[in-house]
């Protein structure tokens, strides 16, 4: 079977869920080989092993917390030099996306970003498949020159757990002269909410507009935390200065891709769908029928959401109870 390369999302160590879900994508492919980088890499291993990683090349190099992603560009080219894989799979993130396009501009193929699955084509070439204008179409797309580089979206496949124990192996990285041309000099960490990162997250209450004030975000955040789901906001509310632009769901804010996605006072225009339209199962609160939000729905409310929200979230903590 041919080797697939997994690049791993962890924080000091602790393996991102959306890796996990990318080594069961990569199974499908092949051999997963996963390379982790940075501070902490070494004690991913366990967890990439009991994925189905069948090799863990670790670097810790210094270079990758010191400057941008110009040494993790280096790092997954010598990665994929030693294993010559059949396939380079990323997790999709706005760093992720970058290090992924200088990678296929070095390897001469291609990239190919927001998967939403990989499957292995009839020649076992892996053929990527995207979900494009409010999951109306489905397409189908391979890279036709080299190795494939391609970024899947979060909770695109499920977490499949595998006996196994991968081999360990230290990556060398001969990092490129141009690395130090730009210095990391501070880092400022985000005050947490304690809920799960948008991108990430399983659930996603978002409000828009409709909501009329942003003290009224206050509504979204309580059923997000009695789903345990994270918080999105339409660009309308952003603009108003109602949510962190963080929180930016769309076109010009971030994609998700969650099992639950409930927009409450969001119209559904077009940029905002951009964003949230692989979600698997759709919610709208809208006190207009006719809003274009319910074209896409699985679920639609008609009703005002300063009644509705309120309710299904008392709903839901009585039933967790
Ligand atoms: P509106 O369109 O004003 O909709 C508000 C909705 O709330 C209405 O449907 C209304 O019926 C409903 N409502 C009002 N009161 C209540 C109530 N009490 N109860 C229930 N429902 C109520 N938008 C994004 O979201 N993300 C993007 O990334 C993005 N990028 C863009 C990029 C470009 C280049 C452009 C041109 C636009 C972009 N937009 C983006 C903006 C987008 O076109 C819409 O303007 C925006 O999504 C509208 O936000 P909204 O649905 O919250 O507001």
């Amino acid at each position: 079977m041919a080797d697939v390369l997994v690049v791993v999302d962890h924080v000091e160590g602790s393996v991102r869920k959306p890796t996990l879900e990318l080594l069961t994508v990569a199974r499908r492919l092949g051999t997963p080989v996963a390379v982790a980088l940075g501070a902490g890499a070494g004690q991913t291993a366990e967890v990439l092993a009991g994925h189905g990683a069948s090799r863990i090349l670790v670097s810790e190099a210094s270079e990758f917390a010191d400057f941008l992603v110009v040494p993790k560009v280096d790092a997954v080219q010598r990665a994929v030099e030693l294993v010559d894989p059949v396939a380079v799979l990323f997790v999709s993130s706005g760093e992720n996306k970058e290090i992924a396009a200088r990678l296929a501009l070095r390897l001469e193929s291609g990239v190919i970003t927001d998967a939403v699955d990989v499957e292995a084509g009839e020649d076992g070439r892996p053929v990527a498949v995207q979900s494009a204008f409010a999951a109306s179409y489905t397409t189908r797309s391979r890279v036709t020159r080299g190795i494939p580089v391609i970024t899947v979206k979060p909770n695109s496949a499920p977490v499949e757990p595998v006996e196994g124990a991968g081999a360990v192996e230290e990556l060398a990285v001969d990092f490129a002269a141009g690395v130090r041309g730009a210095r990391v000099v501070s880092r400022s960490a985000r005050e947490s909410t304690g809920r799960p990162e948008l991108t990430e997250a399983a659930i996603v209450v978002s409000g828009g507009r409709g909501l009329g004030s942003g003290e009224n975000f206050a509504l979204i955040e309580a059923l997000a935390d009695a789903l345990g789901g994270a918080v999105g906001a339409s660009r309308a509310a952003v603009d108003a200065g109602w949510y962190p632009h963080a929180h930016q769901v769309g076109q010009t804010g971030k994609s998700v891709s969650p099992q639950l996605y409930i927009a409450s006072g969001i119209s559904g225009a077009i940029q905002h769908r951009a964003g949230m339209q692989t979600s698997k199962t759709i919610v709208a609160i809208n006190k207009d029928a006719e809003a274009p939000i319910f074209d896409l729905v699985d679920y639609g409310v008609v009703g005002d959401l300063h009644t509705v929200v309120p309710q299904l979230t008392e709903e839901v903590a009585a039933r967790k109870g």
